[in-house]
């Protein structure tokens, strides 16, 4: 029995309109899930037959746009990361208090001391293995913090191109453009691999950003295609996961890419989307927060009702 954690940067709940990529894009998977709906507000706080959608507050009641470094800092610790810093932070967690959280309440830390095996992943690049000294750098991003301060190891491409890691674009378009000599996967082929990783594990983080570099690129045929291949990667996960035992989580951590009239961060509710065994479960313990602070408690909670096996 098995958590995946898709975590999806700058992805957040609008109405549908034209403005809005998630109601045009093609995503059979999504609405597979979603009854024939679009990943829409008009979708959310809704219990389907095989998924649950809630809208989770992304403002944490501090004002401003919210932003990824107390966001995903909340998301990884259920630690209102914006109210301990009394604003939003952008980009990465530089800020000496964020780390304090990380390094002291983050996910990977917390379940690893209940004897939950964790794992992210995410394949880093080479140059990030050659600058690792343990020195923290400033773009270390709080997944990665939350790796390092747990003392897990990191993948690299080795890894990747043994089918034991994914890159974070899911399907290594951007390392080819970057000059590495890795071959291409399809969307479906990275989802296959993802599911065959998080065997091994409780609890399986996978973080995906480029829906948020889409969605500051305010253009919609960039937009289009990274919606398309995330539906196909989640449709993948969802055919080759064991809905019987297993739990697929995809959450963000603020609004950007449902909205292409702004390049900026916006403040709608992010989804928390979950498929699998017990989703409804726990969609009433995350209806009860209802923000980003809720996402450690409902993991907690769902390993406490499903026991090792
Ligand atoms: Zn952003």
């Amino acid at each position: 029995m098995s958590i995946i954690f898709l975590f999806i940067d700058g992805v957040g709940l609008a109405p549908a309109g034209e403005n809005n990529p998630f109601s045009i894009a093609a995503t059979p998977c999504l609405s597979g899930l979603l009854e024939g709906k679009k990943l829409t507000l008009e979708a959310a706080d809704k219990i389907y037959d095989r998924a649950a959608l809630l809208s989770l507050d992304a403002t944490l009641g501090v004002g401003g746009l919210p932003q990824s470094a107390t966001g995903q800092a909340t998301l990884f610790t259920g630690v209102n990361a914006a109210r301990v810093l009394g604003f939003h932070l952008r980009g990465f967690p530089v800020n000496v208090k964020l780390r304090k959280l990380l390094a002291e309440k983050g996910m990977f830390k917390h379940f690893l001391e209940q004897g939950r095996r964790c794992t992210f992943a995410n394949a880093y690049r080479p140059e990030f293995f050659r600058h690792f000294t343990g020195k923290i750098r400033r773009t270390y991003s709080c997944s990665t913090l939350i790796n390092y301060y747990a003392g897990l190891s990191f993948r690299g491409l080795e890894e990747m191109l043994a089918g034991q890691a994914v890159y974070m674009d899911i399907t290594n378009e951007v390392l080819q453009k970057a000059g590495y000599d890795v071959p291409l996967i399809s969307p479906q082929e990275a989802g296959k691999r993802l599911t065959a990783i998080s065997r091994d594990y409780d609890l399986t983080l996978y973080e995906h950003f480029l829906t948020d570099r889409a969605g500051h690129s305010n253009d919609y045929a960039s937009a289009e295609k990274v919606i398309r291949t995330f539906d196909a990667f989640l449709g993948e996960i969802v055919e080759t996961m064991d809905a019987e035992r297993d739990l697929l989580l995809v959450v963000s951590d603020h609004g950007n890419l449902e909205d292409l009239r702004t390049k900026e961060h916006t403040q709608n509710s992010v989804p928390a989307l979950i498929v699998g065994k017990g989703n409804e479960e726990m969609a009433k313990v995350l209806q009860k927060k209802k923000d980003l602070t809720g996402i450690l408690p409902a993991i907690e909670a769902w390993f406490e009702q499903n026991p090792y096996l």
